[in-house]
């Protein structure tokens, strides 16, 4: 098989402002810009700065993404974003089922399921996270978690629509703590959830999603968990909103792109 690109996606969270917004996007334009036949990259702005991101994006190649979207098309529901209205902005890829949506806004493996059928039939391409907590894996339970997210986030999911599905490995722990999963703990997840894809759909379909690891990725510790070819990229939060950290991380996937290759 030929290996992929990585993807290395930017959330940006609720950090920064209009100018900020615009910066970051050029300075992660102007990074990408030398490596983009060795990476994939998508950065996640907060809904209000999209539009403008989405001009500064350009056609460099950075895909434009969406960190949550409604369960629903449209209708009486106050303050959320809908799948069909990301589009219109031109945003490829939205985050569904991060751990602060699951934790702070309560979201349930059915919620998120229902919002990543309503993206994909919109068009979007989704970013599903899964990950255990602290005490669920001190207790032993962090395959059983994952699993429950994976099968729960993708029930009745046909078959043709997981090529549009990224995976990302997200330890709550590991979020915004500077405590990354060792790579080989990384790796070691990713193995689960690709035979749990393979075991849902079939190994040439599941074969067309990337798995990412995301927690604490830094411009340090990037290479060392790209050396493991189950970690098809990461999902970066607070490296993320610094350039040169981020431009780093991106040109560490390249490498090992073109390591993997050969
Ligand atoms: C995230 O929020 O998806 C994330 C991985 O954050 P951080 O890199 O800051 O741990």
């Amino acid at each position: 098989m030929h290996p992929r690109r990585l993807l290395i996606g930017g959330n940006w969270k609720m950090n920064g402002d209009l100018a900020s917004s615009v910066e970051l996007a050029e300075e992660v334009v102007e990074a990408f810009e030398p490596l983009r036949e060795s990476v994939d990259c998508v950065v996640f702005p907060p809904f209000p700065y999209l539009q403008a991101v989405a001009r500064t994006l350009g056609n460099s190649g950075v895909i434009l993404g969406a960190q949550d979207c409604s369960t629903e098309a449209n209708g009486a529901l106050t303050g959320d974003i809908s799948a069909e209205m990301l589009v219109d902005l031109g945003v490829g890829q939205v985050i569904i089922g991060h751990s602060e949506r699951r934790q702070v806004h309560n979201e349930s493996d059915s919620q998120t399921c229902d919002k990543v059928h309503m993206a994909l039939e919109s068009g979007l391409k989704v970013m599903l996270c899964v990950g255990e907590t602290w005490d669920e894996r001190s207790a032993g339970r962090a395959d059983e978690i994952v699993r429950r997210q994976l099968k729960g986030g993708l029930a009745g999911l046909a078959k043709d629509r997981v090529g549009a599905l990224t995976i990302a490995y997200e330890p709550v722990w590991a979020i915004g703590t500077g405590k990354s999963a060792t790579p080989k703990d990384a790796a070691m997840a990713h193995d689960l959830i690709r035979s749990d894809l393979e075991d849902l759909y079939d190994r040439p379909s599941s074969a067309a999603v990337r798995i990412l690891y995301g927690g604490s990725v830094n411009a340090a510790n990037a290479p060392g968990l790209f050396a493991h070819l189950q970690i098809e990229g990461a999902l970066v939060g607070g490296a993320s909103l610094k350039s040169g950290d981020f431009a780093s991380i991106l040109g560490s996937a390249a490498t090992s792109f073109q390591g993997r290759r050969g």
